[in-house]
């Protein structure tokens, strides 16, 4: 079987992988409906309630969206922080202020790790605007997987996170130009710009050419801004910085996207 990642959707419209082992398999975010969630891990030949256990980044709707029905729906275990759980409630809270009840609460801490199954799940803190947002990175069977979606800038201690790597899903979300002449406002602009917003071609391509190590079999670009960016251009700025380190076993750059799931990814 194997250790395998599908990214089942990616972008600002919704947030889903999944991360599995022969015996465990860990549904990242919960971003798009419980409906659409089933049937694209239905379209993989696989089945949703086989699904282990939820691990949430962060409480922006682009990662929660789905979470209420599919909490309801498949009655597992959902690992968030305190303070992700703490601001998703609130925002959840219903005309009568009650707050969403989840069954199988699991709180975790960032930069603790946790064990899910087999799988050894390291949480880590990101730059980013929201209450306690985490990167994971997961290790089973001798490999490792690390997710650093949604972040501002990439500090040192989540380059180091990254480190020895098998597959690094990554963020590359806009193009600085077409950022800048596209159709947000000023005020968004300068949200995602920040260094709590999101990650731009031009500062994923700074650290594949200063800092990164070089080891993945597979770079998966991710939540790529549907307004601000185009995977062409993404592809290429990251593709230029990896230069000679892209062969037909290391740094293969793949594109994750919003409107349909990527192909598997079998290591
Ligand atoms: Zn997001
Ligand atoms: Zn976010």
């Amino acid at each position: 079987m194997g250790v395998s990642v599908s990214v089942l959707a990616s972008g600002s419209r919704g947030n889903c992988a999944i991360v599995q082992s022969a015996t465990t398999r860990i549904l990242v975010d919960a971003g798009i409906s419980c409906r659409e969630t089933f049937k694209r891990i239905k379209a993989g030949g696989e089945d949703p309630q086989s699904l282990s256990a939820i691990v949430i980044t962060h409480e922006h709707s682009d990662h929660v969206y789905g979470l209420p029905v599919l909490a309801k729906k498949l009655n597992l275990p959902i690992f968030m922080t305190e303070a992700t759980h703490h601001a998703w409630a609130r925002a959840m809270r219903d005309a009568n202020g009650e707050r969403p009840q989840v069954a199988k609460l699991e709180v975790f801490c960032s930069g603790k790790n946790f064990q899910i199954g087999d799988i050894a799940v390291t949480p880590f803190t990101i730059p980013h605007d929201a209450a306690d947002p985490v990167g994971f990175t997961f290790k089973v069977e001798g490999v490792k997987v690390g997710f650093a979606t949604d972040l501002g800038y990439l500090p040192a201690s989540v380059r180091d996170h990254l480190h020895g790597c098998d597959v690094l899903l990554i963020e590359s979300n806009h193009d600085l130009e077409m950022l800048r002449i596209g159709p947000y406002p000023w005020s968004v602009k300068q949200r995602v710009m920040s260094r709590v917003g999101h990650l731009s071609n031009d500062a994923l391509a700074e650290f594949f050419a200063n800092d990164y190590d070089g080891g993945a079999t597979y770079v998966v670009l991710a939540h790529l801004s549907e307004h601000n960016n185009h995977p062409e251009l993404a592809r290429g700025a990251a593709e230029k910085a990896l230069g000679t380190r892209r062969t037909l076993l290391r740094n293969r750059v793949m594109l994750a996207a919003q409107s349909a799931p990527l192909e598997a990814i079998r290591l």
